[in-house]
């Protein structure tokens, strides 16, 4: 938990959004701004800033982030007609909240 980050007061429920998936270790949600009729945000509950900021003691990690995203796309009903997953890292890629997070989107054709 980072006092005045955005995702983990979100993860404390302390900030609603309409939660889409929820276990010990991860939560998924809307995200606030779409860019796809589905997008969703899928976020360890470990607050690590970015992917700059994560370490070796993190890879299991990581590894669950991925197949965490595997099970919602299925749920979603997207592992059939395809989906996107984005990690933005820093200024350049636009990065807005610094708790690492996973961007899925999927149930449009998406340009390259
Ligand atoms: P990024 O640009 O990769 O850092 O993505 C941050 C994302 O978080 C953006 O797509 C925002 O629309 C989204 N976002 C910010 N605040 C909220 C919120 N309270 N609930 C849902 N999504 C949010
Ligand atoms: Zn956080």
């Amino acid at each position: 938990m980072m006092v005045g980050c955005i995702f983990c007061k979100i993860i404390n429920k302390e900030i609603k959004t309409d939660l889409v998936y929820e276990d010990d270790k991860f939560i998924a949600f809307n995200d606030i701004s779409p860019v796809a009729p589905l997008h969703l945000l899928i976020i360890p509950k470990k607050h690590i800033e970015s992917i700059n900021h994560l370490a070796k003691k993190d890879r299991e990690l990581v590894g669950e982030l991925f197949l965490t995203a595997q099970k919602i796309a299925k749920e979603q009903k997207v592992d059939q007609t395809g989906y996107r997953l984005i990690i933005n890292v820093g200024k350049d890629a636009g990065q807005t909240v610094s708790h690492l997070h996973l961007h899925l989107l999927g149930r449009k054709e998406l340009p390259m």
